[in-house]
């Protein structure tokens, strides 16, 4: 069979992997604590699925528009600007997507030269990779620290961004560290975008699942809103990531361009889906304060447990539902050479799923520490389960 080349350059989520050998197991009747996916456990509020169903009555089932349904693209430039004080956009400026996924495929498409370097971090959201590779642009790795929070090193990115590069892609709260960039990160990299003229992608997909503080955008910043390519969806915020509702908010002018692209690829996105975000956009946030809420609780059970462990250590994440804990020491102790021979031993020997370092890109240079990321998007009772049968794998005598 003959594949076309490019598509030796277009990487994956190995996380999936993760999720086929845990459906594998539990296909085998095997109990599975999992930790791995990276999704609400919540079902939808059940006022977004009435307004699908109503959506539907009346037949909201045709084509629409590939930048999207105008009065969704209007409830989204409201939700923008609310969550974003003091940034402006209209309807024209936001196009909607299957998803987040999308902006960062077709933004990707739409701004990076062949040949360019593109700042992303490191661990990261793999499609990032995948996706600079795959248009054949030199990926540079931004490497987020624990020592900072798993926040960037601004002397380090400085020596990162040049006149060769066309593209920083940023994302706060952070996939898979929980990590948040903090105003002044934020301003020395709008700095630097500013300085060498290119393109800043900000995927804010964790926008309300904030810690402490306020969620701050780049985009906010002056200057920046003519270079910025704002990433949200509702996925994770209403708990929606079966419906596939994305979308962007970027230049008037890069607006048609990737809406171009969806005409010619997914011509556009579900008409119902669209109409019943509108509500989920303008209806009651109890729902969604109530989810933010649990996130909170967990994470502060999760943090308490894997500081339990021996050999774990876990920072309190600014946001998002992850957590990213240092296992060195545990590796180390049961001999593992890698956090995805520890993530191995989990699920094989204790029936816990967790993601190894390796899920969200190749280490940077000099780190030699080993992460694993567990999502918090599990109940409570979950959780106590799961971590007691880490510690006990963990702290079991090393094997003679
Ligand atoms: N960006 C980040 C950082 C994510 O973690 C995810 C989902 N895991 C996405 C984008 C994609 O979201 P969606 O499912 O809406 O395409």
């Amino acid at each position: 069979m003959r594949i076309a080349k490019r598509i030796s350059r277009l990487g994956t989520e190995t996380a999936f992997d993760v999720l086929a050998k845990v459906n594998a197991l539990k296909a085998q009747g095997k109990d599975i604590v999992s930790f791995s996916i990276g999704e609400p456990d919540f079902d939808t509020p059940a006022h977004i699925k009435e307004a699908a169903k109503e959506a539907l009555d009346q037949n909201w089932t045709h084509y629409n528009p590939s930048n999207g349904l105008l009065e969704f693209r209007q409830a989204i430039a409201e939700d923008t600007m609310k969550m974003r004080p003091g940034f402006h956009c209209d309807a024209d400026e936001v196009v909607v997507t299957p998803g987040a996924k999308p902006i960062l495929f077709h933004g990707i498409l739409s701004v990076v030269e062949e040949g360019s370097e593109v700042v992303y971090p490191n661990p990261g959201f793999p499609i990032y990779e995948s996706m600079i590779n795959f248009v054949g642009a030199k990926p540079v790795p931004m490497p987020l620290l624990e020592e900072k929070g798993f926040s960037i090193d601004i002397k380090d990115l400085e020596r990162k961004v040049n006149k060769n590069t066309s593209l920083i892609i940023i994302n706060s709260p952070q996939n898979p560290t929980g990590g948040i960039l903090k105003e002044d990160d934020l301003r020395a990299i709008a700095d630097l975008a500013k300085k060498y003229d290119c393109w800043v992608m900000s995927d804010e997909v964790y926008n309300r699942m904030v810690w402490e503080g306020e969620f701050r955008s780049i985009a906010q910043l002056p200057g920046m809103k003519e270079r910025t390519i704002i990433v949200d969806g509702c996925s994770k915020t209403y708990a929606m990531t079966g419906w596939r509702i994305g979308w962007g908010v970027m230049p008037k002018d890069l607006a048609p361009v990737i809406s171009r692209l969806i005409t010619n690829s997914d011509s556009c996105t579900s008409t119902f889906s669209q109409r019943a975000s509108i509500k989920a956009l303008r209806g009651p946030t109890e729902p969604v304060n109530k989810m933010v809420e649990e996130f909170r609780a967990r994470r502060r059970l999760i943090v308490d447990l894997l500081n339990d462990i021996e050999g774990v250590r876990c920072l309190e994440p600014g946001g998002a539902f992850y957590v990213f804990p240092n296992v060195t020491g545990a590796c180390r102790k049961l001999g593992l050479a890698s956090s995805k021979e520890l993530a191995d031993y989990l699920l094989y020997e204790a029936g816990v799923a967790v993601l190894g370092r390796n899920c969200f890109g190749r280490k940077n240079d000099g780190e030699d520490q080993e992460y694993i990321r567990l999502s918090y998007a599990t109940s409570q009772k979950q959780i106590k389960e799961g971590l007691a049968r880490m510690k006990k794998a963990i702290e079991k005598p090393a094997r003679k």
